[in-house]
């Protein structure tokens, strides 16, 4: 796997960054499966009898997260097809972390899931929210929007609505949703191991073209935010311009206060702090049992 060197000099200096260790990671690519049970259908006592896990105990972030021995045929496994799981990567379940740790799960919230497909996020919610709930689980490609409402439907709640909008349509719903989560279209750097293919449309072009796209869809989808809500922000960049200075960009645009989460030191997940002093969260693969992913919470 040739990593691009302009990714690597970009990264020189970035909290967390190891060189040797990030070349190796990538150039012996550990295969971590990871699938995260649905508690409506599959308790979590039949589930850890489930002979393909790695061990009975779940992923340390999430109460639904488990690793897997290998990877089986999931179009072989009647439970995958019911909804019993969600085939999830690691890293992504941290978000799990970030809305209890800042959010009071048991009360009713509205809370929209912005750039929803496939669903792991919006599953992972759905999970998570109580039943007088509403979670809004939008994406904006059509093709895309399909499959996510498949996955939605095959999760089974009745709270959630699937919708196939611009990010700038919800600037209506002013001061409407208690959260928004944004795991917002990025370089794609994190996933490298896993898509190979990814590296070669990797490009200092395309960074930076992300980190507009970011800014717009923040922009876009700000009014939609009540006061006090809280804003989840993620992406699988490793790249400082679509993570920590994002973070910087929405600092200086709105009125916002960054919440920081406590990390248990086992994890192994770097805090970082931006230069507007807002607090981040980088899932190094070195460091971790997972992907790349940045991960941030702020309050409007
Ligand atoms: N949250 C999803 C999950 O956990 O399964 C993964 C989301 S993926 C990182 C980003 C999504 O943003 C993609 O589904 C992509 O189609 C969508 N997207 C692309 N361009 C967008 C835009 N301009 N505004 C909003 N979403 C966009």
């Amino acid at each position: 796997m040739q990593l691009p060197d302009l990714l690597i000099n970009s990264l020189e200096g970035t909290k967390g960054f190891d060189k040797d260790a990030f070349i190796n990671v990538h150039a012996n690519p550990e295969s971590i499966t990871s699938i995260r049970i649905n508690p409506l259908k599959w308790s979590k006592q039949e589930a850890t009898t489930y002979s393909r896990l790695a061990t009975p105990d779940s992923l340390p972030w999430s109460q639904y997260g488990y690793y897997l021995k290998e990877r089986p045929s999931f179009t072989f496994d009647p439970l995958f097809h019911a909804g019993c799981y969600y085939v999830q990567e690691a890293s992504s379940m941290f978000l799990e972390q970030a809305l209890k740790q800042t959010v009071d799960l048991s009360k009713p919230i509205k809370i929209l899931d912005l750039c929803a497909a496939p669903g792991g996020k919006s599953t992972h919610i759905q999970s998570l929210i109580s039943k007088e709930s509403v979670l809004v689980s939008n994406e904006v490609i059509k093709s895309r929007a399909n499959i996510l409402k498949d996955n939605i439907i095959k999760w089974g709640t009745d709270n959630v609505v699937v919708t196939n909008n611009d990010p700038k349509d919800f600037a209506k719903l002013e001061n409407y949703f208690d959260v928004i989560v944004v795991d917002a279209p990025c370089s794609g750097s994190g996933l490298f191991r896993r898509d190979e293919e990814a590296i070669d449309e990797w490009s200092i072009n395309n960074v930076a073209l992300c980190c507009q796209r970011q800014q717009r869809i923040l922009a876009d989808v700000w009014p939609a935010l009540k006061k006090d809500g809280l804003l989840i922000y993620s992406t699988c960049s490793y790249s400082r311009q679509e993570d920590e200075e994002i973070l910087d960009w929405v600092n200086t645009e709105f009125s916002v206060g960054s919440l920081q989460l406590t990390v248990d030191t086992s994890w192994n997940i770097t805090e970082t702090i931006s230069a507007t002093g807002m607090h981040g969260y980088r899932f190094w693969p070195y460091n971790v049992k997972g992907e790349g992913l940045f991960i941030s919470c702020f309050k409007k």
